[in-house]
């Protein structure tokens, strides 16, 4: 007789809100933000070792999916979350700026690995130190490479932010200066 299995599905936690028995009322802001999270749909921009990471991560070992996270984009107007991973030289920096720039409002950006967040071991004339040199980065993950749990962790971390960002967030003075910072247009 085939072993009998147990399934465990668990459920998002509902936002945070008022309940009563037969009702729940919570902010526009905050059930947006729930969805979102659950829902991010990464940029992959991976040139390198640490692409491979990501592969695995992706892979059903660790699924990315679980997250809400299994629909890469290779589109950036389609997409949320801009994972830069491997080795970015000078030449290949306007590239991933211009891939920043197609992605709509609100956007995020993670850095994986040595390598995108600070040039890593290739300390030469012809590597971008840390791809936040050309764009606001929201997560750095450190390793040579990171393991596919830290990954899990950062997207976490973005899930974190993405869920608790305010709808005034894009257009506060804050932001606007850090765009302005970057020479990046603002809305
Ligand atoms: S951080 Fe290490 S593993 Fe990642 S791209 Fe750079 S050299 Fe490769």
């Amino acid at each position: 007789m085939a072993e009998e299995k147990t399934q465990k599905i668990t459920i998002v936690d509902p936002p945070e809100g008022y309940s009563q028995p037969g009702f729940f009322t919570t902010s526009l802001e905050k059930a947006v933000g729930l969805a979102r999270k659950n829902s991010v749909w990464p940029q992959p921009f991976a040139t390198s070792c640490c692409g491979i990471e990501f592969m695995a991560t992706m892979a059903p070992h660790y699924d990315l999916g679980r997250f809400g996270s299994e629909r890469l984009s290779y589109s950036p107007r389609q997409s949320d979350l801009l994972m830069v991973m491997g080795t970015i030289s000078k030449k290949m920096g306007p590239i991933v700026r211009q891939v920043y720039e197609q992605m709509a409002e609100p956007k995020w950006v993670l850095a994986m690995g040595a390598c995108a967040s600070t040039g890593g071991i290739f300390d030469t004339y012809s590597v971008l130190q840390g791809i936040d040199k050309v764009v606001p980065v929201d997560v750095y993950v450190p390793g040579c490479p990171p393991r596919p749990e830290q990954l899990i962790d950062a997207i976490m971390q973005i899930q974190d932010m993405v869920g608790k960002e305010s709808f005034r967030k894009r257009s506060s003075p804050e932001y606007l200066a850090l765009q302005k910072k970057y020479g990046l247009e603002t809305l």
